[in-house]
């Protein structure tokens, strides 16, 4: 039987915007990895009538309600003592865990412990206890007529960790299924025409299941089973996977990775090669989201952000007459920086961004959008020319860092790289 689950999240700061429901989103990751459906999320101020109202609706429809919040000792950490009145739980109190609150107050804050924390070792009767390893509130899970209640606390890092160590425990004893689901990457192809070429497919699909997720130039596909263990499921999902790339082509980048520039990552490593960087209109785009990737000094040597005409002359070593004869946005001008990138640093190859982020255009009357993107490669050097049109400052800096990545990944992948698949992005 397959379980129905509601998320109720308990905090007035919730309802005044002062904090997102992040609980909910873990827990939703979670239960659909348990292959535990969720089909509300229930936000809630701390007050007990509505707290009340909330639980007498999810008891009809969910029979898996979770709450995060209100478990504190404060007087307005109510959460417990309500559920136990609407679900008719008497409240019991546990000797063995106020005496473990008490020693968490000497031990670790070096104060006694105040009184009101006396309630937090109160539970519902027969619960199976949830142990609060970074905090005092314990959790519990309980079932009462067919419906199992479980209460985390609100602190995120307490939830998780009471996930971890309890609660997932709890939900897997209820669960007989497993969900797999395996992400595909695609850089190239915008989502209108992935859509089409996959639409077909997808609408008949419902397990497994695929489906598009579009950012800003890419579109990751999602492929997702359902089964009894994760063997069936992967066997499942292996054929859908083969399928997509089979029908997307080299627009495929990767399936699980965090995005291009892991990809990158990895052919460089693969290959034992290293890279460097000339960014002007991207300001270092491409190397910050390299060096964020824990282990990019493997393959990242350096890079120059080479905003005036004088540092890319001086630095770089763009030849003055290529930059007054053809401008510092040029086809040129992106080879130039990149061979100098590659000169500098030693890298086995360098990868340049020139061009105009707006809101105006250059100098020259280059429009806004018309963008360059240079590859200094021991077989040579290329370069890709981008005409994405008039669009916000930071969009535009972020697809031309986008389509550096895709240039070394297509490189590296023996692709050819001047070309975009797509038009549209
Ligand atoms: P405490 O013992 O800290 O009082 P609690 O279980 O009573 O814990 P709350 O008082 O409701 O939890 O919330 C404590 C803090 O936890 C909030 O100030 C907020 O920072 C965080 N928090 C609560 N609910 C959520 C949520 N749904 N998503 C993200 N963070 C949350
Ligand atoms: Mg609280």
């Amino acid at each position: 039987m397959s379980h129905t689950a509601e998320i109720i999240a308990v905090g007035t700061e919730l309802l005044l915007g002062n904090i997102a429901n992040t609980n909910a989103q873990e827990l939703s990751q979670r239960l659909s990895d348990l292959g535990i459906n969720v089909f509300w999320h229930t936000v809630v101020g701390d007050n007990p009538e509505r707290l009340k109202e909330a639980l007498e609706i999810a008891r009809k429809r969910a029979d898996i309600i979770i709450t995060t919040g209100g478990l504190g000792p404060t007087y307005d950490d109510l959460t417990k003592q309500t559920i136990c009145e609407t679900f008719h739980q008497p409240l019991v109190l546990h000797e063995d865990i106020l005496e473990g609150i008490r020693h968490f107050y000497e031990t670790y804050l070096h104060v006694p412990m105040p009184d009101n924390n006396r309630q937090q070792a109160e539970l519902p009767e027969g619960c199976v206890i949830f142990d609060n390893a970074v905090g005092t509130a314990p959790g519990c899970g309980f079932a009462v007529d067919g419906v199992h209640v479980l209460m985390l606390p609100g602190p995120p890092h307490e939830m998780n960790t009471m996930l971890d160590r309890c609660a997932e425990a709890y939900l897997r004893a209820l669960s007989h299924e497993v969900i797999v689901s395996h992400d595909i990457m695609t850089f190239g192809m915008g989502e209108s025409n992935v859509d089409e070429l996959l639409h077909e497919r997808m609408s008949h699909m419902t397990n497994p299941s695929l489906a598009t997720y579009a950012k800003p130039s890419e579109v990751r596909l999602r492929a997702t089973a359902k089964a009894a263990d994760s063997e069936t499921a992967e066997a499942m999902l292996a054929p859908v996977v083969a399928d997509v790339r089979e029908i997307l082509g080299d627009v495929v980048y990767g399936i699980d990775v965090s995005g291009l520039p892991e990809a990158c990552m990895k052919l460089l490593k693969e290959q034992g090669l290293t890279m460097a960087t000339a960014e002007s209109c991207t300001g270092g785009c491409v190397a910050q989201q390299l060096t964020a990737l824990p282990g990019a000094s493997t393959v990242y040597r350096g890079g120059v952000v080479s905003y005036w005409s004088e540092v890319k002359a001086d630095v770089l070593g763009v030849p003055q007459d290529v930059l007054d004869e053809f401008g510092a946005v040029s086809d040129p001008t992106a080879r130039a920086m990149a061979e100098g990138a590659r000169r500098i640093t030693g890298a086995d190859i360098a990868v340049s961004i020139t061009g105009v982020a707006g809101p105006d255009s250059d100098d020259r009357g280059n429009p806004v959008g018309l963008i360059f993107v240079g590859l200094a490669t021991p077989k040579g050097t290329f370069c890709r020319k981008l005409e994405l049109g008039s669009r916000r400052r930071d969009r535009l800096q972020g697809i031309a860092t986008n389509h550096a990545f895709d240039v070394i990944r297509r490189y590296l992948s023996g692709l050819p790289v001047e070309t975009v698949t797509s038009a549209r992005h």
